[in-house]
């Protein structure tokens, strides 16, 4: 954190403070058992963490990013995993930035207040990855409604949320004039789809973590839940996304801190040949070096924060962002299983739940090879590979 940027301490502070009722063995038997971490997120959307980003004038507390992202730090700082929650967080910004008044008051108060929650946002297809612009769900108008046909996979959250933010084609590839347009976004009632047009298939994975995949038969949705203008839909997805790789990459931090917090303790007690292993330079120095990138992540990430809250162009800082954050707690997440010997593997040292779930962000939202392909083309300017 450079000199001019706040602390935030009193946010902190109340962060971890909840966060401390959810000791390690909650996380690792919410982890064993596989569930859902249902009284950690019901204490975060009662506090209205998970309502931070929302205007005061919807109910939220109206706070920035850099707010938002120390919210998400602190949890994962704590030994949590935000990834169970963090959708509520950052999905209601295609509604807030594009969504008509009234669905504006319809919806907002309640996802702040987490009767709603809109924990969910269905883009990735089986067939096209993240070639986005090749999507085959499709969502014809009829009327009033729209009819929804096709196939998502890997959307999480979706069986603990009641609302979705769904893309789909609207005009067919081959009639627009640019592949980015023709598609659409709709708030899905999951309440009413789910059995309706909407079969919900979990996909067991290597995390903690609820996903699944999703086919659409016939899927009517009311016109009405139809957000912003026909056909604009993949621009409105990519507003998001700064928003999104800022708050991640402020997650992968925290991650990266508790690694280092855990093996540096573990290394100065652990004594092996006759003195702490914490004595070797062999040891310290990936456990060092691993510091260093989490630190150097973390101005970046202040950076991206400060130009998203001056509204000022921020997809560079947010992707150097979330790929500087993700190799840090990954790098981090490395020397703190090695150090830890056997004992990393022991799912009571919460070691290798932590490392499972930090391996994730170098995959999704989006894959390291693909911010490197946006720097390679936006930034510095060479020829577009895809
Ligand atoms: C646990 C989990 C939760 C998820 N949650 C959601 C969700 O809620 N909503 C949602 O819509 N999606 C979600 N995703 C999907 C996620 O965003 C995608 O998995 C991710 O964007 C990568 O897409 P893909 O899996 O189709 O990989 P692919 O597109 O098939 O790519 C595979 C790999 O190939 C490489 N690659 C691909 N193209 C290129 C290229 N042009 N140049 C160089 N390398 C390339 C990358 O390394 C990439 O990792 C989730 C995924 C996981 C695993």
């Amino acid at each position: 954190m450079s000199p001019e940027t706040p602390d935030y301490a009193e946010i902190r502070d109340a962060v971890r403070a909840l966060c401390a009722e959810f000791p390690d063995e909650y996380h690792r038997r919410v982890d064993a058992e596989r569930a859902y971490p249902e009284a950690f997120v019901d204490a975060l959307t009662k506090a209205g963490w998970l309502a931070a980003l929302i205007p005061q004038e919807y109910g939220g507390s109206g706070l920035g990013l850099a707010e938002a992202s120390v919210i998400m730090e602190e949890i994962n700082r704590s030994g949590g995993n935000s990834g169970a929650c963090h959708g509520q967080m950052y999905n209601m910004g295609t509604l807030l930035r594009h969504g008509s008044e009234a669905q504006k008051r319809q919806w907002l108060p309640k996802i702040a207040s987490g009767e709603l929650r809109l924990q969910s946002m269905g883009v990735t297809e089986p067939t096209t990855g993240t070639d986005t612009t090749k999507i085959r769900t499709v969502a014809q108008r009829r009327g009033d409604r729209y009819v929804v046909n096709g196939q998502k996979v890997w959307i999480s959250r979706v069986q603990h949320s009641e609302l979705m933010i769904l893309l789909a084609r609207t005009t067919p590839l081959a009639e627009v004039a640019k592949k980015s347009e023709g598609m659409s976004i709709f708030l899905v009632d999951l309440r009413e789809a789910v059995g309706h047009g909407l079969t919900v298939r979990p996909i067991p994975n290597m995390v903690n973590h609820e996903t699944n995949e999703l086919f659409f038969e016939n899927l009517e949705i009311p016109a009405e839940q139809l957000i912003g203008t026909e056909g604009q839909g993949f621009r409105y997805i990519l507003d998001g996304l700064n928003a999104e790789r800022t708050l991640i990459a402020a997650e992968c931090i925290g991650d990266g801190r508790w690694f280092i917090d855990r093996v540096s303790a573990y290394v100065k007690d652990r004594v092996v040949f006759g003195r702490p292993i914490g004595q070797n330079q062999g040891v310290q120095f990936p456990i060092a070096e691993a510091h260093i990138e989490v630190e150097a992540a973390d101005l970046m990430r202040w950076e991206a924060c400060r130009r998203f809250d001056a509204r000022q162009p921020c997809g560079t800082q947010a992707n150097l962002a979330k790929y500087l954050a993700a190799k840090a707690s990954w790098e981090a997440a490395n020397a703190c299983l090695q150090f830890h010997g056997g004992f990393g593997f022991a799912c009571e040292y919460d070691v290798e739940r932590k490392f499972r779930e930090t391996r994730l962000y170098q995959v999704a939202p989006i894959s390291t090879n693909l911010i490197l392909s946006y720097v390679a083309e936006h930034v510095l300017g060479l020829p577009r590979s895809f």
